[in-house]
């Protein structure tokens, strides 16, 4: 029962996240005017705002104009369902199971503003090292874990980008995926934000490989670093404890 209800909750809650993914990148308010078509900007009446529900039943498309509504609008309210019962599953009704799920939201807006607008809103990013750092006070990973992995996530990227810079004469890495691992790191403590790190280069490489091998290389700079580091991070931020246990119960 409880598990329904979570899910339920958290489509509402992908639904707030596909307003913001839509307004954050244009500078729009997130709460005025009321939902509407971004079509024909037909104000939305409740029964065509219900998550995931509303675009079935519509078959994606505008009740007045027949515009398509993409697909990324359910898809984005069955993802956040889906993490925020994980997150319930793993933690429970907890503070920590709280602030995952709060960081997690944020992740899943990332990844879309950068795939669709490549920029990852300092709307976001900025404030999320600072609620990162307050709640590592009481939270794991602890304040000293935190602030050493805002240095080494944000660092790292840095310096990455820097010497990639100097060596290319172009940018590779822009600011916002320095203030995006300096998040994760300020979230999830150092460990955490190597594994990010570790991980989003890995998919980062399957994902260019997989393009590469079906004739579509050129695509691979289409796809911003930012998206690989938001789906990084949001598995390390679930399951992460367990795969650091393991490697350093392995090794140490
Ligand atoms: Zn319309």
């Amino acid at each position: 029962m409880v598990i329904i209800f979570v899910a339920l909750f958290g489509a509402c809650i992908g639904s707030f996240l596909n307003v913001c993914i839509f307004r954050l990148p244009r500078g729009e308010s997130l709460v005025w005017p009321g939902s509407r078509c971004t079509s024909c900007d037909r104000g939305l009446s409740w029964f065509e705002n219900l998550p995931v529900l509303s675009w079935v039943v519509l078959r994606g498309r505008c009740r007045t104009c027949q515009a398509p509504v993409s697909w990324t609008y359910p898809i984005v309210e069955i993802l956040t369902a889906l993490t925020l019962v994980s997150a319930y599953e793993l933690y429970g009704l907890t503070l920590l199971g709280g602030v995952r799920a709060l960081f997690a939201c944020a992740l899943i807006v990332l990844f879309v503003t950068d795939l669709q607008h490549k920029i990852l809103p300092n709307v976001i990013t900025v404030p999320g090292i600072a609620v990162g750092v307050l709640c590592s006070f009481f939270l794991p990973p602890g304040w000293r874990d935190s602030l050493l992995g805002i240095l080494v996530g944000g660092g790292t990227l840095f310096a990455i980008g820097e010497t990639y810079y100097r060596l290319r004469g172009q940018e590779g890495l822009g600011m916002g995926d320095v203030k995006l691992l300096g998040m994760i790191g300020a979230f999830l403590g150092w460990k955490l934000v190597l594994l990010t790190l570790v991980l989003a280069s890995f998919a980062g490489s399957l994902v260019g490989g997989a393009l590469i091998v079906s004739g579509r290389g050129d695509m691979k700079y289409a796809l911003p670093f930012g998206t690989f580091l938001a789906v990084g991070a949001l598995v390390a931020a679930i399951w992460g404890t367990p795969i650091v246990d393991w490697y350093f119960g392995f090794y140490g």
